[in-house]
């Protein structure tokens, strides 16, 4: 899939749409979800142009994705949600349910988040 550079990710990237930040770096973003799952809801994005995991994975380079996935940790800590315990998600493709077409991984928890899949 082509890369869209106006899904709503990259304009928040952009700064041309606000966002709630709770964190970021060189490589991240990281903010709250808009429409909440669980008490904490966050959303945590990387600086590239990136659709899923799948190409972010397999395309970006080595810095980028250790640093993204750093960033996740940390803004999990952040969130304080590190000693309970949290749920990663990273919906991908059309049968994984993916509606922004920028890679992300939802950060869920501050408490139990509940079944894998109802
Ligand atoms: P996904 O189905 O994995 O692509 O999830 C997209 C997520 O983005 C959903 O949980 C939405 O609630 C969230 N979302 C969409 N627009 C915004 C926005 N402007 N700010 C924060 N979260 C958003």
């Amino acid at each position: 899939m082509v890369y869209d550079k106006n899904n709503i990710f990259a304009r928040i990237l952009r700064g041309d749409i606000p966002c709630n930040k709770i964190y970021e770096d060189e490589f991240a973003l990281a903010f709250h979800d808009i429409a909440p799952k669980r008490k904490v809801h966050a959303l945590v994005v990387p600086k590239g142009d990136y659709v899923s995991f799948d190409d972010f994975t397999r395309d970006a380079p080595a810095n980028l994705q250790a640093g993204f996935y750093k960033a996740v940790q940390k803004v999990a800590a952040q969130l304080g949600v590190s000693a309970d315990g949290y749920r990663l998600i990273a919906n991908t493709g059309g049968d994984g349910g993916q509606e922004v077409p920028h890679f992300h991984v939802h950060i869920l928890g501050g408490e139990i988040v509940g079944p894998l899949v109802t």
